[in-house]
């Protein structure tokens, strides 16, 4: 079994693979422009950050019903617990789909139904061949487009308040450059007084000033990438110093050109700095891989070794929002400190 950890940078939209689209492309009667699951995994080779958008948010078409939203997470939950992932934070973007004519409550409520029934240990029935699977507890957080006006964000934590049982907190994604965070000062206000903790991505593209923004304007109390952040020392220091956690993802940024090859990830000299990183799969069916393959990936080509890789699971559920079940963390904790590297 892979070391345990938790994902807490996940956009449960990115983890759709070629044939659930298919399936549920046929389920709903929506035409693809693809011949077949090979033709569209031909085209998740995409070059770059705008030809990745047009894909996801053309293949979003395929999620209609609350089923389908639950079909998608319970595919990304077996994938992720099979990777030794145990608690994950799953980020939705729902004016991706609001937008498109589908309700908000099909979206929480569909997903919700999958997070449900993986927050308890899976019997021996399950389609993993007889093996006993962990279950995986989860948070669920509810993403602006930062691309839309803030008006458009406002409304859509509006239209969340009948469902915000179901919703830890917001975040804030998609094309970073040209959408500082205090754009959102105001619906992260609001979403602060409801009690929803907050994150952001920030320092992806965007300048380290944007990280900076993050923290002091929207209160955020994680990073997500903050990757640019080792252009500005005085900002490391203060990450460091108020143990601010950065979500990674370092096969992301190799896809989306934000680092040439892993290799040039700087992630062993932030390790080094003293930043609390965590390492996660963003949107893992474009990517190339789900959290353990990243964890691997950064094992051997920075070649991290077992307490580097146990220093990035410990980090994991340090970061993760599990304020309200302090008991779990520690089990958590203690899973990690006891696993034995192979
Ligand atoms: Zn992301």
């Amino acid at each position: 079994m892979p070391v345990p950890k938790a994902e807490l940078h996940l956009h449960i939209e990115g983890t759709l693979e070629p044939e659930l689209a298919f399936a549920l492309a046929a389920r709903n009667g929506v035409d693809l422009p693809y011949a077949d699951t090979g033709a569209l995994r031909e085209a998740y080779r995409f070059q770059d950050l705008q030809s990745f958008l047009n894909l996801y948010y053309e293949l979003m078409a395929v999620l209609r019903t609350e089923r389908d939203f639950e079909d998608l997470a319970d595919a990304y939950l077996a994938r992720a617990a099979a990777q030794g992932v145990r608690h994950a934070e799953i980020f939705f973007d729902p004016q991706a789909h609001t937008a498109r004519g589908v309700a908000m409550g099909t979206v929480v409520e569909g997903l919700w139904r999958a997070l449900e029934r993986w927050g308890s240990p899976r019997s021996s029935e399950a389609e993993s061949g007889g093996e006993e699977t962990h279950g995986v507890s989860t948070r669920l957080i509810m993403c602006f487009l930062r691309d839309e006006s803030a008006e458009s964000a406002l409304a859509t934590l509006d239209a969340a308040k009948p469902h915000l049982h179901r919703i830890t907190g917001v975040g804030l994604d998609s094309a970073e450059v040209g959408h500082p965070p205090a754009k959102f000062r105001e619906v992260y206000e609001a979403a602060a007084a409801l009690g929803l903790r907050r994150v952001a991505h920030a320092g992806e593209e965007g300048p380290p000033e944007y990280v900076t923004e993050a923290l002091d304007v929207l209160g955020v109390e994680r990073v997500d990438h903050g990757l640019r952040c080792v252009e500005d020392p005085a900002l490391v220091a203060r990450l460091v110093r108020d143990r601010i956690p950065l979500t990674l993802c370092p096969l992301s940024n190799v896809r989306l050109r934000a680092v040439d090859t892993l290799a040039d990830h700087p992630l062993p000299e932030m390790l080094d700095a003293g930043l609390l990183c965590t390492v996660n799969s963003d949107d893992p069916a474009y990517f190339g891989g789900y959290a353990g393959d990243t964890f691997d990936a950064v094992r051997d080509t920075l070649g991290l070794g077992p307490e580097r890789l146990r220093e990035l699971a410990r980090n994991s559920f340090l970061a993760a929002f599990l304020d309200d079940d302090e008991e779990r963390r520690s089990r958590y904790l203690a899973e990690v400190e006891a696993y034995v590297f192979p």
